[in-house]
């Protein structure tokens, strides 16, 4: 019975659009109050902007909040920040700190569950994980792997094999596995290490990836499929920020939980808002943690609100694109701008290249892109491979490019988020 339930949580997911936007602004009325109340810190800076919470009623009033950069918040005296005492905090955490040194986070209970756990279960339902399913984390994921308990799925945490990648692909296999949660790089190497191994991906219950914390180029997740047969999906959280959304069966996007989190879409450069469809940074404002409140923070991904239209599995929250990257990763190559995604799909689609590349970026602005891309062993032709290649590339990017290409297993494979750009 459990296994058919098509939402986990009905009333909210398919709330009318109306009815949703109209809990989402009592919300924004709700934290924006709450956070100038009780934190120095949004207290100061909507003084300094002349905006009191009494001038925020509806989402159009959002953009009088003034925009906080990740830096602002992650450096802000906790005493500013942590609007409730000490012993109110139910856990302590930090980000990953991929763009920085990490920030402390605290949560409240009621914070960890609703913008974590309730969040995380309703995330994991959307993407299709059911009660039958079990599911390997191939890394430590705090809040993540509590994902398949909480809808009574059945979990083989990372320390089934000790995080040695080789057993893993050993005990997912004898205990049939139907999901794999973590880095879709780190899924790509499992795969591989498999076929090395002997374990047949393709005949296994393997048949769903949750990826999280990167992106994964729709022609590397099409070119996956083929030759091993489990579907990618893709989950967006952020530990500074909380869950955010996740793809449903019919893909297109992932289905924000807009009850509890509001998104928005700046160009990085101005910083004026943009419409729907139209591709910028995401600013992130989170509706119900309160512990250290997020309201209109700069997240540094950049993606797309995509514009609304009624989605065939019922739920009525709108959805966000793929993440492409984090302005951190943005390349410029003679005046042209794009992210490491943008290579990963165009090498996906040519046939006898492996999974792995790195660019290298012997300066912040090259005049030509240069990469190393794994071949399979039963190439022959190296020299057409690297011309088709380098075509590609240019094709796809506008942009000169020098391809090495290398045997296999010669790029060092990643055990938590893969190396994409390495510094020549
Ligand atoms: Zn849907």
């Amino acid at each position: 019975m459990e296994q058919e339930r098509k939402y986990w949580e009905p009333e909210i997911e398919t709330m009318p659009a109306d009815k949703l936007r109209k809990l989402q602004e009592e919300r924004l009325q709700e934290i924006v109050a709450y956070a100038y109340e009780r934190t120095k810190f949004y207290r100061r800076k909507y003084d300094e902007a002349g905006v009191k919470p009494s001038d925020i009623n509806t989402l159009d009033d959002l953009a009088k909040l003034p925009l906080i950069e990740d830096s602002e918040i992650r450096h802000a005296p906790m005493e500013d920040k942590l609007s409730v005492p000490w012993e109110e905090v139910y856990q302590c955490c930090s980000s990953s700190g991929t763009t920085g040194f990490p920030e402390p986070l605290a949560l409240t209970k009621n914070d960890f569950q609703i913008a974590c756990l309730d969040s995380v279960a309703r995330l994991a339902w959307t993407i299709g994980i059911r009660p039958s399913d079990r599911v390997q984390l191939t890394m430590g994921l705090p809040c993540l792997s509590q994902m398949p308990p909480l809808i009574g799925a059945n979990t083989m945490g990372e320390q089934a094999g000790r995080g040695n990648l080789d057993n893993q692909v050993v005990l997912g296999n004898m205990m049939h596995v139907t999901v794999l949660l973590g880095m879709p790089s780190i899924a790509l190497t499992y795969f591989e290490r498999a076929k090395e191994l002997g374990v047949d991906i393709k005949e296994s219950d393997l048949r769903l990836i949750l990826g999280v914390g990167e992106g994964l180029a729709e022609s590397y997740k099409n070119k996956a499929k083929d030759e091993y047969g489990p579907v990618f999906r893709d989950y967006y959280g952020a530990s500074t920020f909380g869950e955010v959304a996740s793809e449903c069966d019919f893909g297109g996007g992932m289905h924000i939980c807009a009850d509890r989190v509001i998104l928005e879409v700046i160009d990085p450069k101005t910083k004026q808002l943009l419409g729907l469809g139209e591709e910028g940074e995401l600013v992130g404002t989170n509706l119900v943690r309160r512990a250290i409140p997020r309201i209109r923070i700069r997240i540094e991904d950049v993606a797309k609100m995509l514009p609304y239209e009624p989605c065939p599995c019922g739920r009525t929250h709108p959805k966000l694109s793929k993440i492409r990257g984090r302005m951190v990763q943005l390349l410029c190559v003679s005046g042209k701008e794009f992210f490491p995604i943008d290579v990963e799909e165009a090498l996906g689609g040519i046939l006898g290249l492996g999974y792995e590349y790195q660019i290298i970026r012997d300066k912040p602005e090259m005049s030509r892109l240069k990469i190393k891309v794994e071949y399979k062993p039963e190439v022959k032709d190296l020299a057409a491979l690297k011309n088709r290649v380098e075509e590609e590339l240019s094709q796809a990017l506008g942009v000169d490019s020098e391809a090495e290409l290398v045997p296999k297993g010669s790029i060092g494979r990643a055990m938590f988020k893969a190396q994409r750009v390495i510094a020549a």
